[in-house]
Parts: structure tokens; C-alpha cells; sequence
């Protein structure tokens, strides 16, 4: 029996930060109570909400039988929520699907945090927590408009170790207004002391659709733009982090993700590896292995459509194979373990071991039998890869 994945979004945050270009909302807390509702109501009635958007389950995740495996709720700031609405979108899962669940993770940001919510998480059934620390350092923190200091993250992780997770994983970002190397140092040891399980790096991308992106286009100083790292200082931090989260025993299995041994997210794998999932609240997006359909972003006109018994899906698009090949080099890519060769060229109809042959004698790529993947070394420029490689190939549009 195949699986699939479920994840649900909760787009309310406590406040925006500065460099923040999601699709969340600061709101009164109110909203939450009614938002779970239409949640619970959009899986439990999903088959007729995606049948009339032209989707229907058999497409969406296979014929046959299928249980759901691995849930996300992420955000947003999903913690914010009381944990019994929390509970209630868990529950609406169990009722309306066959569940086996293995991995069931909440996003949580550590001011949000407390012994009583971190047992009913866990009481729940969530046994994974993916924690947004992004740095360890508070003049960033205060910098980047984030709503915790490095002392919740020192009160946070024991509660939640104590509660029975045994599963964290810390968000770092690369790139924060302030960071020098000295600090972004000190934010990976500290984070490594701490010994999560998992820890994924992201690197600072200056959106002009956030108030510190603005800033950066209009040269003013409220945001910190102008403490801003330069491209060279990130790209040093990564390679640092590289190291560093070797020499820890960390694993780097894709371009912004290390766990220990074991400890990789396997709801996260199944992006990467092209497998189904399916999307509920606003914005979320699903993905079938032929159609990627999403919801609408704005959440009252996402509430509001399902109270009224309609689908709240806004996009519903359907891959060529162009489009296809196109997902499994960016998608798969990201994957230290790499592609499966055979399988591409048999699926897509392609040849590719010339193209292969010479980016892997410029040291851009490995290849082992049916096996590719980016040089360990050349994963800052994974987009010239990929190009490169579709350049090669021919796939009807
Ligand atoms: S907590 Fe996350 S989603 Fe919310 S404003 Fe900050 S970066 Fe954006």
C-alpha cells in the first residue's frame, strides 16, 4: 500500500518580520477557532470540494487504497493555536483517511512555548517539532523583527524534551541584517550544543515583497538593510556550516537540510522526491504526480468559501512532460543522494550521458551508473546545473 503526505497551513503569525514575503496574516485570535473549523470541514469533505475543481481522488493520490503517513503543519506560526484546535485538524485526518501515522510535525516558534502546550502536542500525536530558532545571537533576533530571544530557545527545548518529543528540528538562517561570522558561529554551535535531531540552513533572500526587501531598494535603515551580509559572507557561512555540521555527525542528505543518522524528514523527502501530497487550508498547495493544485491564499475568503460548502482551490495545473522533467532536476537535485538516471531517460524518453559526461568531467556532477548528483562542492550552483542539463534534452511542451 502506497503513501502520501498531508500538509496543512496555518497562515496567522504574532508579527511580521522583516523579511517575511509568506502569505500570513497578523490577526486577532478569534480567527483561529473558525479557521481549524473550515480546516476540518475541508477534509472532511474533500472528495466533493476536489471533484468539483476538476480533481478527483483517484487522480490525486492513485486508485488504489492509500493511507496518509507523514502531516506538517506549518505556517505561519501554527503553534499559536490553541492545541485543542490543533488536535481537532489531527482528528478530522483520522476520521476521514486511513492513517498510519509515522511522522506528524507542528512547526513552532519558541515564545510560543509552554509545558502544557507541549503535552497536549504531544498527547495529540505530533512527534516531531520544527523549531524556528534562525539565530542565537538577540541583536539579529531584535534585527529581523522575530518575536523570540535566545533564552526561549533555552526554556523551550527542555519542555518539549520533557513532554516526550523526540524529534526537533532548528531553523538557522544565513544571511540575517547583523550576522558577521563571528556570530553566525556562535549560532551554530549553539544550536549544535543543543543536539537536535535535525537542523535546516536557509539562506537570506531579499524579497522586495517584504518590508527589509523595500528597504534594500529604497537604501534606508529602519530594517538593518545596510547590515546586511554580502553574498560572499553567506556563501562563506554556508561552507562553514557544511563543516561544522559534518564534524557533529550531521548528515546533509539536500541543499538546506542535515539530520542525524535516521532522522531525515520524510515528509520533506516526498517534495523532493516527486511523491503525492495533499494540501488543506489557505494557500496549501497538493501535488498529485500529473497536477499541482493550490488553494487561495487570502484565509477569510478561504473560510468563507468552505462554510459555504465550496472549494477554496484557485489553481489547478497540469504538468506536460517538459514541465515534468523540468521538477525532477530542481526537485530532485536538492537530494545529496541524487537521481536515478535510467529511470529519467526510460520515463521522459531523453538521452542524457553525453551532457552528463561533460558537466561530471568539470567537476559539476557525479555519475555513477544510474546515479546522478550535484558535486557535493557545487550546490550553490545547483540553477546553472540544471539548466545546463535541460539545455541538452528535447521533451514535448
Ligand atoms: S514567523 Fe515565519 S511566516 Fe510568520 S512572519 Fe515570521 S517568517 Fe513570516
Amino acid at each position: 500500500m502506497a503513501n502520501f503526505g498531508v500538509y496543512i497551513q496555518v497562515p496567522f503569525c504574532q508579527t511580521k518580520c522583516t523579511y517575511c514575503n509568506f502569505h500570513t496574516g497578523v490577526v486577532s485570535p478569534g480567527r483561529f477557532a473558525p479557521y481549524a473549523a473550515a480546516v476540518g470541514r475541508e477534509i472532511g469533505d474533500h472528495r466533493p470540494l476536489l471533484e468539483s475543481a476538476g480533481v478527483t481522488m483517484a487522480s490525486a493520490i492513485g486508485p488504489q487504497a492509500q493511507s496518509v503517513d507523514t502531516v506538517y503543519i506549518g505556517g505561519g506560526t501554527p503553534s499559536l493555536l490553541e492545541p485543542e484546535l490543533l488536535t481537532s485538524m489531527l482528528d478530522a485526518l483520522r476520521a476521514n483517511f486511513e492513517c498510519s501515522f509515522t511522522e506528524v510535525t507542528l512547526e513552532a516558534d519558541p515564545e510560543t512555548i509552554d509545558a502544557e502546550k507541549a503535552a497536549q502536542w504531544a498527547a495529540a500525536g505530533f512527534n516531531r517539532i520544527s523549531f524556528g530558532t534562525q539565530s542565537f545571537v538577540d541583536e539579529e533576533l531584535k534585527a529581523a523583527g522575530r518575536m523570540h530571544r535566545r533564552e526561549d530557545i533555552y526554556r523551550a527545548v527542555p519542555i518539549l524534551r520533557t513532554a516526550g518529543i523526540r524529534n526537533i528540528s532548528f531553523d538557522l538562517i544565513a544571511g540575517l541584517p547583523k550576522q558577521t561570522h563571528a556570530s553566525w558561529r556562535t549560532s551554530l554551535g549553539e544550536a549544535m550544543a543543543l543536539s537536535p535531531e535535525h537542523i535546516s540552513i536557509y539562506m537570506m533572500e531579499i524579497d522586495e515583497g517584504s518590508r527589509l526587501g523595500l528597504e534594500v531598494l529604497q537604501s534606508g535603515s529602519r530594517y538593518s538593510a545596510r547590515d546586511l551580509p554580502s553574498e560572499e559572507a553567506m556563501a562563506e557561512f554556508y561552507e562553514l556550516a557544511q563543516v561544522e555540521l559534518r564534524a557533529a555527525g550531521y548528515i546533509q542528505y539536500e541543499i538546506s537540510n542535515w539530520a542525524k543518522p535516521g532522522r531525515e524528514s520524510r515528509h520533506n523527502l516526498k517534495y523532493w522526491r516527486r511523491e503525492p501530497y495533499l494540501g488543506f487550508g489557505a494557500g496549501a498547495h497538493s501535488f498529485s504526480g500529473t497536477q499541482r493544485w493550490a488553494n487561495r491564499h487570502d484565509a477569510a475568503a478561504y473560510v468563507a468559501a468552505i462554510s459555504e460548502g465550496k472549494s477554496a482551490i484557485d489553481t489547478v495545473d497540469t504538468l506536460t512532460p517538459a514541465l515534468a522533467l523540468e521538477e525532477e532536476f530542481f526537485l530532485g537535485l536538492r537530494q545529496l543522494s541524487g537521481i536515478d538516471l535510467g529511470h529519467i531517460e526510460h520515463e521522459y524518453g531523453v538521452s542524457l550521458r553525453e551532457t552528463v559526461g561533460k558537466l561530471a568531467s568539470r567537476g559539476m556532477v557525479e555519475a555513477h551508473g544510474n546515479n546522478l548528483r550535484l558535486a557535493a562542492d557545487k550546490l550553490s550552483v545547483s540553477s546553472e546545473i540544471i539548466v545546463e542539463l535541460l539545455r541538452s534534452v528535447q521533451v514535448a511542451a
